[in-house]
């Protein structure tokens, strides 16, 4: 399966990600993460990254649409892949058309701007893995240590309160055109998002075992 999740920052593509992955056995690729690790990693393209990243812009699409045309040909995506924060923008859209990539599905997560505030104010990551959890839906075992490495748990610098806001207005005005540009190709997926994870995951699974 070729997979494209949509939704605003925080809607819980993510998490979604990892179950679809598991489920499907298809790696997840995230624009985001790819970034974070190369900020990190400080590497150029980190360093390009650093500044969009922070104030909650969009990193320009040349250096989005070229780090997705290496992930994907990579082996572990020739049976299929989830792109989770990938396309953001029409023009990624038509780059992954014009790649030849013939995605099954657009699926988008719905939550309400209300929601996605609240939501995004008790998310944490794992500082050294990038594990993420939430102080109220997704509670490590451990207060503030990751349970998958031990790491320390951290607010993530773009989801801090005026940044959320600022991402958001990004979202509605770059992203969620896409809603209509799959629309039109007849593949897109609308799912509303659950006050409980475990919900909104039965919901996604069902709408995907049935194309
Ligand atoms: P995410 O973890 O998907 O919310 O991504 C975090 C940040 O990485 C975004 O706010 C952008 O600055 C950048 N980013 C991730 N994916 C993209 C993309 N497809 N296009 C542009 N910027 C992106």
């Amino acid at each position: 399966m070729k997979l494209i999740l949509l939704g605003a920052p925080g809607a819980g593509k993510g998490t979604q990600a990892e179950i679809i992955s598991e489920t499907y056995k298809i790696p997840t690729i995230s624009t985001g993460n790819i970034i974070r690790a190369a900020l990190k990693a400080e590497t150029d393209m980190g360093l390009k990254a650093k500044a969009y990243i922070e104030k909650g812009e969009l990193v320009p699409d040349e250096v989005v649409i070229g780090i997705i045309k290496d992930r994907l040909a990579e082996d572990d995506c020739k049976n299929g892949f989830i792109l989770d924060g990938f396309p953001r923008t029409i023009p990624q859209a038509e780059a992954l058309d014009t790649m030849g990539i013939v995605i099954d599905a657009a699926l988008s997560i719905e939550v309400e701007d209300s929601e996605i505030v609240k939501r995004m104010s008790g998310r944490r990551v794992c500082e050294k893995c990038g594990a993420s959890y939430h102080t109220l839906y997704k509670k490590p075992i451990k207060d503030g240590i990751c349970n998958s490495c031990g790491g320390k748990l951290v607010i993530r610098k773009d989801d801090e309160p005026e940044t959320v806001l600022n991402r958001l207005n990004v979202y509605h005005s770059q992203t969620e055109p896409l809603k209509d540009y799959y629309k039109a190709q007849s593949k897109l997926l609308l799912v509303e998002g659950q006050e409980d994870v475990k919900d909104t995951t039965a919901l996604v699974l069902k709408t995907l075992s049935e194309i």
